[in-house]
């Protein structure tokens, strides 16, 4: 075998997955048929769940350097300010990053490939998959073609399809990618300007014809300016910026001072998802999997996301601790998330694109009022919050989560990414942060209210267990997300809730490490 897992394509998503993969000491080679990382900005909003993901990989304290923190988000009709969504004040309690980092896709691939480097591993640029074979067996022989036109073969034991919309690897094995495009074309650009937008913040104009977003960006008057083309210049060959200024004027009116447009670019949008995530040895990833419209900034978030729940599976599998079938669940939990996505940002989409000149009136006058009230209802943002951040995403029901009987409905359940607290891990010890106690390559078990017995599986180079002291600061926190004394907690390596129940039994415990996540219970080493 030339690699235990070949990567295909050097995005976010591939190089996320070369990360975490080598963390956990699984051998990949990383190919991309671009000669070089790629230049253009494209995704800008980083969520707070990929930046809780990013501080295990150690590289959350420079994208925070490189990034703008947007707190806030204003919503615009008609060119007045009509709600403001406190994404810094909602998030607070909910994640260590409580806003959306504004920091550029390239920015992002960046500091994932000098951790990659770091780590020993460089993508092999200029390699394009263009065959795979042997899918039967053990392994599977992929076909690379290099610079010069010529081809090698290698074999891999598995193979990640991160190769974005137009995926080899999804093509190759015949999934279909159903779903169709959007009629409306995009445009994107990078702009120095003044007007009336909040600094720093998010600005979301809504008009009868259409929408304008700005992000800010690094430096001054820096905005990302996304908006859609008229109708009478989507088929125009050779668009500027300077062909879309008066509409974006016409509806701003002269409240914007354009100064400078560093870049400008088109795309007509797609919504599709593949019908499956899995060809037997091959995995589909990010873009590759699912594409969507760029309203919520979850694209780039997703793929992210993808690379995440399927890397410790794989590493486990890989180094023969955990049998193949723990890989089911890559596709089980993973694809409700890519629908509920697509349906989301669909339903968003369409209402904000509409040309219809009722669903105008409705979106200026109706939509922003229906935002206004709607946050100002504490359930309301977090539930916002939540779902924007991507921390509010669960796989309650896939067969990896067990909840037992006696969890509250209104605690933590298993599937969800355990809540975020700081807790006394020792009695008349410091207040800590939890999610910094975290090894996320490993499984960690919180145990409240009672000790953990003897000879709990899995072994112990795989788990952390952390016995949570009585305290009235404890006592505060857990009352404060409903987690009930006594009560068990038992985490995957990606935070998320495997087992949860009131009685630690080593009995069940044992049945759910081998019966549900597939893990061999015995040989701790
Ligand atoms: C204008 C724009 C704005 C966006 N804004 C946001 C945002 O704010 N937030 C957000 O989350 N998302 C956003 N997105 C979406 C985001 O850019 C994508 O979701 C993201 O790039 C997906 O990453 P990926 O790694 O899955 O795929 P890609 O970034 O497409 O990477 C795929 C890689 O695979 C390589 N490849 C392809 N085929 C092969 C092959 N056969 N062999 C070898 N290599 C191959 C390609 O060269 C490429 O480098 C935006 C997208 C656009 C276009």
């Amino acid at each position: 075998m030339d690699t235990d897992v070949l990567i295909v394509g050097a995005g976010p998503t591939g190089l996320m997955l070369a990360n975490q993969l080598v963390r956990r000491g699984v051998r990949v080679q990383i190919i991309d048929r671009h000669p070089g990382p790629s230049l253009q900005t494209r995704a800008l909003g980083v969520q707070a769940r990929t930046l809780e993901i990013y501080s295990h990989l150690g590289i959350v304290d420079r994208a925070l350097e490189l990034g703008k923190r947007a707190t806030g988000a204003n919503i615009w009709s008609l060119g007045k300010k009509a709600a403001r969504i406190p994404l810094g004040a909602i998030g607070r309690s909910i994640s260590p990053y409580p806003y959306l980092l504004i920091l550029g896709q390239d920015d992002n691939e960046r500091l994932m490939g000098n951790a990659l480097r770091e780590r020993g591993v460089s993508v092999n640029w200029n390699t394009e998959l263009v065959g795979l074979s042997s899918q039967e067996s053990d392994h599977v022989r992929a076909t690379l073609k290099q610079q010069d036109g010529t081809t090698r073969e290698i074999t891999a034991a598995w193979v990640a399809g991160c190769d974005g919309a137009h995926s080899a690897v999804r093509e190759i094995n015949g999934i279909a990618f159903q779903g169709a495009p959007y009629e409306h074309v995009f445009f994107v650009a990078d702009t120095q300007l003044t007007g009336d937008m909040v600094a720093e913040e998010l600005n979301v104009y809504l008009w009868r014809e259409g929408f304008h977003l700005f992000f800010p960006m690094r430096g001054t008057n820096h905005w990302r300016l996304v908006g859609i083309v008229p109708a009478g210049m989507r088929e125009k060959k050779g668009l500027t910026f300077d062909d879309v200024i008066p509409s974006v004027q016409r509806q701003a009116g002269s409240g914007l001072s354009f100064q400078k447009c560093t870049w400008f670019s088109t795309y007509r949008i797609h919504h599709r998802r593949a019908e499956r995530f899995r060809d037997r040895r091959c995995f589909l990833l990010g873009d590759a999997a699912h594409i969507h419209s760029p309203v919520g900034a979850q694209g780039m978030n997703t793929g992210l996301q993808d690379a995440y729940n399927l890397a410790w599976k794989l590493a486990l599998v890989v180094s023969g601790r955990a049998d193949a079938a723990l890989l089911d669940s890559y596709e089980e939990e993973r694809i409700p998330v890519a629908k509920r996505l697509l349906s989301t940002t669909d339903r968003a989409f369409s209402l904000i694109v509409s040309a219809n000149p009722l669903a105008g009136l409705f979106r200026t006058r109706v939509l922003v009022k229906i935002a206004a009230l709607a946050m100002s209802f504490t359930a309301i943002q977090r539930l916002a919050f939540r779902t924007i951040s991507q921390t509010g995403i669960h796989y309650r029901d896939s067969h990896l989560s067990e909840t037992q009987a006696g969890i509250p409905k209104t605690a933590a359940r298993a599937g969800d990414r355990f809540p975020w607290l700081k807790l006394k891990f020792q009695p008349n010890g410091p207040v800590e942060d939890l999610y910094a106690k975290l090894d996320d390559t490993r499984f960690t078990l919180l145990v409240f209210g009672q000790s953990a017995p003897e000879g709990l599986p899995p072994p112990r180079d795989l788990l952390c267990i952390h016995t949570i002291p009585a305290d009235p600061a404890n006592d505060r926190e857990l009352a404060r997300v409903n987690i009930p004394r006594p009560s068990f907690y038992l985490l995957r390596p990606d935070g998320h809730v495997g087992l949860a129940g009131i009685q630690l039994d080593v009995a069940a415990v044992t049945r759910y490490v081998s019966g549900r996540l597939h893990l061999a219970t015995q040989g701790a080493r």
